[in-house]
């Protein structure tokens, strides 16, 4: 018997963004309600047809969100805050959308609630709020529309549910503190009675997200999960599903719990052992998540068969085969990527093609025949034969990554003699102003790099197009007196798909769409080879914009963790490999920008937190391997030249260490939103070099005054010595307008200012 297969969810954006415009359209008033529900009908009903043309016999219902899953679990146990809460008690699509967009009923503002990064992926969930006294109720019966609409279609559903103890884990106590996990027997009830329904309408089994368990977990809420389980029982069978690492840590725990079946991540955890199974009840269904929902690569079928065979011997009929997790994270269709040509496309499969892989699988389990078999091997051929390919492997890189020495990484001196050398070649004065690199993308912009790239533009007339931007940059630059000028970054389309693009090894799709958060979506470039720099990538930019001044022209560059974060990664390397990879070819470009005269140079790394592994003892390895990825892109230039870094919006405070382990000459960070609270961990940890503690949140449209920057620089200073401070805006300023730039700018240099005269004796460094 082939055993059954299923998703553990599958996209919603649709292959052509479809739910993105329709929610854009809703919220700009442009269609109705009923035209959004029909959107989302439609989607749903294409997603699921797929999936059952594939062969996939459990299809997940409750995946499908309007903004996100973990909201839509907010919505559907009664849990809304009550700024969003119409004061009539009516919960419906407009109340979800009041608590991601932050309105109250009245249509005034009311803040949204937080976005988080879900795990360590890059889509961001809606943080629930809890407070002490706070009601659960079912309120919202999207979940089981979704289950009575798929039934009418005549499908097998597997209602998709975020786990009791996820949820409270992944949601913050609001007002006064208490322990969230007081709230457990309200939230089962409520969770039971969602069950008693599921069941009612003919659910059979139910797949209970409990990705908390890859975590580590403080006792009591171990100990939680076995008392939540047994008061959910009797109602469905439920698949405990676990995802995005392994369980190891929490199996004796898990072993335990009364539950009917256990969903493993092979993929970013591992195949179970013989001995591991041995363990578990003998009536559990095992799921095995084989196939990646994480990445676009095809899967090894042959392979796969190979490891899957012994223990579909073993299980028989328990053995269940899936996506390792929700395939929400994958682009949707391969067949919309008619550009890539014949030998890469044959190398990917996104979610369509992953539903294929989990039913070739299962009949080559089941049936076994000669055919089954001959189909496994001709899906297989292609990406077996990519190991050898020559597009693949670059043997000058591979030497270069294995010869790295610790030299490499390590800049000539250490920062004092390297800040004393810098400050004869740069004649900056106090408090020097600077911006973190792009100016604003104009719609003129916009629409040159739309005109180049369908050929209706000349690459000269673009060149030179371009050119008139950064000209124009630096003479707004001039004329507002800033001190380190940057060329304004007009080249770029995106920081990491910009350097991608000039860097061999990477591929790109069309419509490789993966939701972030809500409506926004992201096309992440696929490193697919080894990576090295065929020619110069921000040099003649920076070259042209600093013939332009006097003043010292900053390069700009994306970082080697940041390109690697936010890219899809090759499965046949480690992430370590690949980020040396990146950080040679980049440091390429740094010495060159050196050579050609740029004398300060910014490395940006606003993803360097995001690559954290999920368990902290895993922490310290990562770090260090990120720092030296870092230091071996900036470390070969000399003394005199400054390197600068960025980084922004995160937690910083618990990668302080490696922050300053970076050896940047001078960072400048995101602190103005939280009013420089950033600045308490400068009380406890002495940052050793140069900071520039962003003095205006770029995100809001309001021109911060001379005052406020003012006295935000002098708070600044009661913890970093005056001489090692810089001033600047917090982020890149691409998504302003000029007006608004040129007159914050103009508030921020008269705020330097200010400061130089406080301190007159130190105007000069
Ligand atoms: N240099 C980039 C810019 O100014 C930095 C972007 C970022 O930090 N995300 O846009
Ligand atoms: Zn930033």
């Amino acid at each position: 018997m082939a055993p059954t297969t299923h998703t553990l969810g599958f996209p919603r954006i649709g292959v052509k963004r479809e739910l993105k415009q329709a929610l854009e359209q809703y919220w700009a008033g442009t269609i109705s309600a009923s035209q959004l529900l029909d959107t989302g009908r439609t989607l749903r009903q294409r997603h699921w047809q797929w999936q059952a043309e594939a062969g996939i016999d459990l299809l997940p219902v409750g995946d499908f969100a309007w903004y996100d899953q973990v909201l839509s679990t907010s919505l559907l146990l009664g849990n809304i805050p009550a700024r969003h809460r119409d004061p009539d008690g009516h919960v419906d699509l407009d109340t979800l959308f009041r608590i991601a967009r932050g309105r109250a009923p009245t249509g005034h503002a009311a803040a949204a609630s937080e976005m988080s990064k879900w795990f360590n992926t890059n889509y961001h969930y809606l943080v629930p709020e809890f407070s002490r006294d706070q009601p659960f109720s079912l309120e919202w019966s999207q979940l089981f529309d979704e289950v009575a609409e798929a039934q009418a279609l005549g499908h097998t559903v597997k209602p998709v549910l975020l786990g009791p103890l996820s949820y409270l884990w992944l949601g913050k106590v609001k007002g006064e503190p208490f322990d969230r996990l007081e709230l457990l027997p309200q939230l089962i009830n409520t969770y039971a009675a969602i069950l008693t329904r599921l069941a009612a309408a003919g659910c059979d089994w139910v797949q209970i997200d409990e990705p908390a368990l890859v975590l580590d977990l403080p006792e009591n809420w171990q100990r939680a999960y076995q008392s939540a389980y047994a008061a959910l029982q009797g109602h469905c069978r439920l698949l405990l599903t676990s995802y995005f690492g392994p369980v190891d840590h929490h199996w004796s725990l898990i072993q335990q719990l009364p539950v009917q079946g256990l969903h493993l991540d092979c993929v970013a955890g591992h195949w179970p052992t013989q001995a591991q199974l041995a363990t578990l009840p003998d009536d559990w269904v095992i799921s095995l998540g084989i196939i990646n929902g994480r990445n676009i690569w095809r899967a090894d079928l042959q392979q796969q068969l190979r490891q899957l065979t012994p223990l579909a011997e073993r299980l028989g009929e328990r053995l269940w085969l899936g996506s390792s997790c929700s395939l929400l994270h994958c682009p949707l269709d391969l067949q919309e990527e008619t550009t890539l040509d014949h030998e890469a496309r044959s190398w990917l499969a996104f979610a369509r093609q992953k539903c294929v892989e989990l039913n070739l699988l299962a009949q080559a389990l089941g049936q076994g025949e000669t055919a089954d078999i001959q189909r496994i091997q001709a899906y297989s051929a292609p990406i077996q034969s990519r190991a050898t390919s020559t597009r693949v492997h670059n043997p000058a890189v591979q030497v270069a990554v294995a010869t790295i020495t610790p030299t490499q990484a390590q800049r000539q001196s250490g920062y004092p003699q390297r800040a004393a050398k810098q400050r004869l070649a740069l004649q900056l004065p106090a408090w020097p102003t600077t911006t973190i690199g792009s100016f604003p993308q104009t719609r003129q912009i916009r629409a040159l790099r739309q005109d180049y790239k369908q050929g209706r533009l000349s690459s000269e007339a673009y060149e030179s197009a371009l050119q008139q931007e950064i000209a124009f940059a630096v003479r707004e630059q001039e004329a507002l007196d800033l001190d380190v000028l940057v060329h304004g970054e007009p080249e770029r389309n995106d920081m990491v798909e910009y350097f991608g693009e000039q860097l061999d090894g990477y591929l790109f799709t069309r419509n490789g769409w993966v939701q972030s958060y809500g409506s926004r979506c992201v096309k992440p470039p696929i490193i697919s080879g080894d990576i090295s720099r065929p020619h110069p990538i921000t040099v003649a930019w920076s070259q042209y914009a600093q013939s332009l001044t006097r003043k010292p022209m900053k390069g700009m560059l994306t970082g080697p963790l940041t390109m690697l974060c936010w890219s899809f990664l090759r499965e046949d390397l480690d992430r370590q490999t690949i980020a040396r990879q990146l950080a040679l070819a980049l440091r390429d470009e740094v010495c060159e920008l050196e050579q050609a005269g740029i004398k300060i140079i910014q490395i940006d790394e606003p993803a360097l937190r995001e690559g954290l592994p999920l368990r902290q003892a895993e922490w310290s390895d990562y770090l260090q391997w990120a720092v030296q990825a870092f230091q071996l892109t900036a470390a070969g230039v000399q003394d005199e030249t400054q390197i600068h870094t960025h980084m922004c919006y995160c937690e910083f405070s618990d990668v302080m260490d490696a922050i300053a382990a970076l050896d940047a000459d001078v960072i400048t960070l995101e602190t103005s939103r939280s009013d420089m609270e950033l600045l308490e961990t400068f009380r406890t940890f002495a940052y050793p070099n140069e900071i520039g503690p962003g003095v205006y949140d770029i995100h809001s449209p309001n021109v911060p005054s001379i005052e406020w920057m003012a006295s935000l620089l002098r708070k600044a200073a009661e913890h970093i010595p005056a001489e090692r401070l810089w001033v600047n805006p917090d982020c890149g300023l691409k998504t302003r307008g000029w007006e608004e730039t040129r007159a914050a700018l103009a508030n921020m240099v008269i705020a330097a200012k200010q400061l130089r005269h406080d301190g007159e004796s130190s105007a000069i460094r």
